[in-house]
């Protein structure tokens, strides 16, 4: 077995490290850029470099290059802090989806826009009442003639307030058990009717939102998959979103630049630094297998579980080797305050470890209250 890059991934990983310095330069270094820097100028440059759609198909307007490719251009914007989020959620998700589930007619509608870095998405998911047990979710989509008429509020919703496109899961059946009757839907942001409220969050960030449906009329076209049937391929995306580079290389920066700072003659700061050293290079051995696609089945469960519990650390470790400076110095203060989000977003740890627990190694489950 071969471990080392081939030449042509390395001249990749360089050309990524210099675009991203000079985005770093041009628009400023965003911790967790991904979800926190947030341009569309920089999304346009993606797609001029085939950086948008790298892996689909070529048929589909993609680039038809190995996973891999993209995990090194991922790593090297994203840990250098390069404004990445306009494309981020359609490249990595809905563009996969539409590719996967979607009509001819969606995909030549949809996908060039993700392609040419014009189109953000926002993802309509959770719900006030309902977030990890999606299936309980209440927006509902009801089928009137050639449409379908939305009523609902989601939350958390991400680039509601910027995005061109919701990716929205609603209930168009309440008659069966409640995983069945989710559907997926394509909602325009400009259609009338939906009312979004940023939520600012602790550091005082506004990409997330509230986003209400109140009679929002959507042609059926845009439902994408079958209908009543989209929890597995809801699940599908969200075991394709969760084993990403993007869950271990949010804080990569603020830890390089913290490094330069640190007393490194100190043994404790020594031995930190050790150990998310450590936490990284295992972090990446975890991910480069789910990009390989040679992780188990639902393992990217603990993939996610360890790569934003490694993120965790290194925000701590950051601000406690940098003493009272943290809270005056560059992002720091602002790492910390936005920990929590790692192991919430996408999931929470608790449910990861559900999910381990009882689909990848097949612990028996604790019975819920109607079972008993
Ligand atoms: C930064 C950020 C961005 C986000 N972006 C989006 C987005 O774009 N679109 C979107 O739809 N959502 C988004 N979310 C929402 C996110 O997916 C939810 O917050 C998450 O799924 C948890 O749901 P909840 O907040 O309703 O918590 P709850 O599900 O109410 O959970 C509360 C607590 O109970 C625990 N818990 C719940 N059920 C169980 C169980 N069965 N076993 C053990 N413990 C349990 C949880 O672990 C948690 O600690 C975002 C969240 C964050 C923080």
């Amino acid at each position: 077995m071969n471990f080392s890059w081939t030449s042509e991934q390395v001249k990749l990983r360089m050309h990524a490290r210099t675009v991203a310095a000079n985005a770093v330069e041009q628009y400023g270094r965003h911790n967790d850029s991904w979800i926190n820097g947030f341009s569309k100028g920089f999304a346009k440059e993606m797609a001029a470099h085939g950086w948008i759609g790298m892996t689909w198909p070529t048929e589909y307007g993609g680039g038809g290059r190995p996973d891999i490719d993209r995990l090194i251009v991922g790593e090297e914007l994203i840990a250098a802090g390069a404004p990445v989020a306009a494309m981020w959620f359609a490249d990595r998700q809905m563009g996969p989806t539409l590719i996967n589930y979607g009509t001819a007619d969606q995909q030549a509608e949809f996908l060039p826009g993700i392609l040419s870095g014009d189109t953000t998405w926002c993802i309509g998911m959770s719900e006030p009442d309902s977030g990890s047990d999606l299936a309980s979710l209440a927006t509902s989509a009801v089928r009137v003639g050639d449409d379908f008429i939305i009523n609902g509020q989601k939350i958390w919703t991400s680039f509601g307030e910027s995005a061109d496109y919701c990716y929205l899961i609603c209930r168009t059946d309440v008659s069966g058990p409640p995983h069945r009757g989710i559907s997926e839907v394509i909602v325009p942001m400009d259609t009338p009717g939906i009312e979004v409220r940023p939520i600012t969050d602790m550091t005082t960030n506004r990409h997330f939102c509230e986003v209400w449906f109140s009679d929002v009329r959507v042609s059926a076209a845009n439902l994408v998959g079958v209908e009543g049937s989209a929890f597995k391929q809801t699940m599908a995306q969200l075991e394709h979103e969760r084993g990403g580079i993007d869950r271990l290389v949010s804080n990569r920066a603020l830890y390089e630049l913290a490094r330069e700072h640190v007393d490194r003659t100190d043994p404790v700061i020594r031995q930190e630094m050790a150990k998310i050293e450590t936490g990284y290079t295992l972090g990446r051995i975890l991910v480069t297998r789910e990009v390989l696609r040679q992780a188990p089945r639902g393992f990217s469960a603990a993939t996610k579980c360890f790569c934003t519990e490694h993120e965790q650390a290194v925000a701590s470790f950051v601000a406690r080797a940098l003493g009272a400076e943290a809270m005056l110095w560059n992002g720091v203060g602002r790492g910390l305050a936005y920990d929590p989000a790692y192991t919430i977003m996408g999931g929470t740890s608790d449910i990861m470890r559900n999910i381990l627990g009882e689909r990848v190694l097949g612990l028996p489950r604790e019975p819920k209250e109607q079972e008993i």
